[in-house]
């Protein structure tokens, strides 16, 4: 039997000890194991990005309504927030941890956004030029113009030389002006212009200029794109009924494919294809009649991007898969015949290949006036310099963008396995940060794994540009969703953009995809939980039984009193963003 022992109670003296005095008297710090350490880490939207852009960093801003400073975030890494906030394939949303808990946060249409509302005066963000170093960017699409405007930033002379009449690449002369308006292209060019780059017009080296003439420049950027249409039967004598997707969409208002009347086939199931097609769509004034998709690939396999594809299918779009053709002939009805066999399709997912089997005995054929091909797009490998190298159609580079020849770097399209926008800026982004290492005889290897985010393949530019990590930073930490702490968030669907009517769209080239409302941006970008990024919330002063939370009323930056703080882990765990891990102390 256990016998409890109680205090004898004296009735003059209180029931339980109480301090007449301030509790700084007592030191509690001393009874301490563990200690608060408050280090801001990679969200894993951010990580996904392959322009490793700091987004929760942005949201906090703009939570705070400072639109152009969570624009000048964006900034820093990517020069074409518009352009990617229309078109980018957004893998960061798929990473999102928001995801794991109602709906990803709408990041892409954040972006947007920022570049719609946001205004920045880029010659903020540019290093007094130092060097008299010179480098020449050869195309200017998103890879080439990222190349030129993270070098520019750095102080460098940059000559950009580009074939075409206008600056952009593929998001002037293939990307569609219904998904891509051309003044928001130009707006995001003209503050890239502001940085001073020298732009040659009208002149493509290797044929109007020799490649000779760039010895005088210290590196050369090699961002040349894909621009050949893969071609499909080129040796029948039907050659005069048969374009390329990227042909076509570069000169659309002179296409001899106006008449509605007309049957026009096009063979693809990537974005070029469905462009195409809505393309012929529009200029055909909304009569889709005479337009059909053939594809070899399933419908969850084709590479469109997601929403196109719907919106594609909302707009009447028809779409044939699992055929891949075999035969082009005369017709009977119309002036050509393809014949295609029943197939399947296999990707392989590191180099972007695919393999198209024909599988069982299935045949179809279709007559037509005209064929489009779109199935994928070729490197002018004749037109580049000595020396630099070519494999499986692509220009080789190691990890950093280095060509075989010295001084040479290439990027983007050309030179990687993802023909995508975002993958092209990252293409330019690091070939910047390796011709600086090469001016600098700099390891780039080791400056890369100094501000690489986490294990991925992106890194910060603005940390490499400083040189300098904060001691209240960690770019190798990604922050998981069981790191949240999501009492702190009240579920909230996520907010989507409205679309122009089918009916309207299907006759016009105006944007399809509207802006967010300010008032419902608001409510998006409190969906972000800023995972890994200190906002200021104060949470941890509030849950500080000792009020040991301190904050540097200069930078911001949240520290513990040592003197106070016991150790508990309270503002650990009601920090809702892991920015506060406890750590064993030793002094
Ligand atoms: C129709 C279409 C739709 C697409 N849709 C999407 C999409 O929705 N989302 C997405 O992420 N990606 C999309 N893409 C892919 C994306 O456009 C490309 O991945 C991207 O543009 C590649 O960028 P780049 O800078 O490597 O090359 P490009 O954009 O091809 O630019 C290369 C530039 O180099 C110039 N050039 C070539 N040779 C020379 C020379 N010798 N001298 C001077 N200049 C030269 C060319 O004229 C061109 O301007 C689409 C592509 C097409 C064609
Ligand atoms: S560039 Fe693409 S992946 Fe990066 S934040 Fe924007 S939408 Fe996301
Ligand atoms: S919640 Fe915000 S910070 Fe976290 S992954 Fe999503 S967008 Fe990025």
């Amino acid at each position: 039997m256990i016998r409890r022992l109680r205090p004898k109670l004296d009735p003059k003296k209180p029931f339980v000890a109480i301090s007449s005095e301030s509790s700084l008297d007592f030191k509690t710090g001393a009874q301490r194991s563990e200690k608060p350490v408050f280090i801001n880490k990679v969200a894993p939207c951010r990580h996904a990005c392959p322009i490793g852009i700091n987004i929760p960093a942005a949201f906090h801003l703009a939570s705070n309504g400072d639109f152009d400073g969570a624009l000048q975030v964006y900034l820093q890494d990517n020069p074409l927030p518009g352009v990617c906030g229309r078109v980018c394939y957004h893998p960061c949303e798929s990473k999102c941890n928001r995801g794991e808990y109602d709906d990803p946060v709408n990041i892409r249409s954040f972006e947007r956004f920022l570049a719609d509302n946001g205004h920045v005066d880029v010659t903020t963000l540019l290093r007094p030029s130092t060097s008299s170093k010179s480098v020449a960017v050869v195309g200017s699409g998103p890879a080439g113009l990222s190349a030129a405007y993270h070098l520019a930033r750095m102080g460098y002379n940059i000559s950009l030389f580009e074939s075409r009449p206008a600056l952009g690449g593929m998001l002037r002369y293939g990307i569609p002006r219904y998904r891509l308006p051309r003044s928001v292209l130009d707006k995001e060019i003209d503050r890239f212009l502001d940085l001073g780059v020298e732009v040659k017009l009208n002149t493509t080296v290797g044929d109007s200029l020799p490649w000779s003439s760039l010895d005088e420049y210290d590196a050369v950027f090699l961002s040349t794109g894909l621009h050949y249409g893969k071609r499909l039967f080129p040796s029948s004598g039907l050659q005069d009924r048969i374009f390329t997707g990227v042909d076509f969409l570069s000169d659309r208002e002179s296409s001899p494919l106006k008449d509605a009347g007309e049957k026009t086939l096009i063979i693809g199931g990537g974005n070029v294809a469905v462009d195409v097609a809505r393309t012929l769509l529009r200029i055909r004034c909304g009569q889709g009649n005479g337009i059909t998709l053939v594809c070899p690939e399933s419908r969850e396999q084709m590479p469109a991007l997601p929403d196109d594809l719907v919106e594609a299918m909302e707009e009447g779009l028809d779409v044939h898969n699992g055929w891949a053709p075999v035969e082009l002939k005369e017709g009977a009805q119309r002036p050509i015949a393809v014949g295609f066999r029943q197939a399947d399709v296999e990707r392989d997912e590191t180099t972007g290949q695919i393999a198209v089997r024909p599988v069982g005995d299935a045949c179809r054929q279709y007559e037509a006036d005209h064929m489009i091909v779109a199935i994928g797009q070729e490197l002018d490998a004749g037109m580049l310099p000595e020396q630099v190298q070519v494999s499986s159609g692509r220009i080789v580079i190691n990890s950093f963008g280095r060509t075989s020849r010295a001084g040479f770097f290439a990027g983007g399209d050309a030179a990687g396995n993802k023909a995508f926008v975002a993958d092209a800026i990252a293409g330019g982004k690091l070939g910047a940060m390796a011709i600086a290492c090469f001016f600098q005889d700099e390891d780039v290897k080791e400056q890369f794994k100094e501000y690489q985010l986490g294990m991925s393949k992106s890194f910060s530019f603005q940390h490499f540009m400083q040189r300098q990590l904060m001691e209240s930073e960690n770019l190798k930490q990604v922050v998981g969703f069981d790191q949240i702490n999501t009492l702190f968030f009240p579920p909230h669907p996520r907010v989507s953009p409205s679309k122009a009517a089918v009916q309207t769209r299907k006759t016009a080239f105006t944007e399809v995809v509207n802006g967010i409302h300010p008032a419902e941006m608001s409510l998006e970008i409190a969906r972000c939980f800023n995972c890994g990024t200190c906002i200021d919330c104060g949470n941890c002063m509030d849950f500080c039984p000792d009020m040991s939370i301190l904050e540097d009323a200069e930078s911001g930056i949240y520290d513990f009193d040592a003197d106070y703080c016991k150790g508990c882990g309270a503002c650990s765990v009601a920090c809702p963003r892991n920015i506060i891990e406890m750590e064993r102390d030793t002094g």
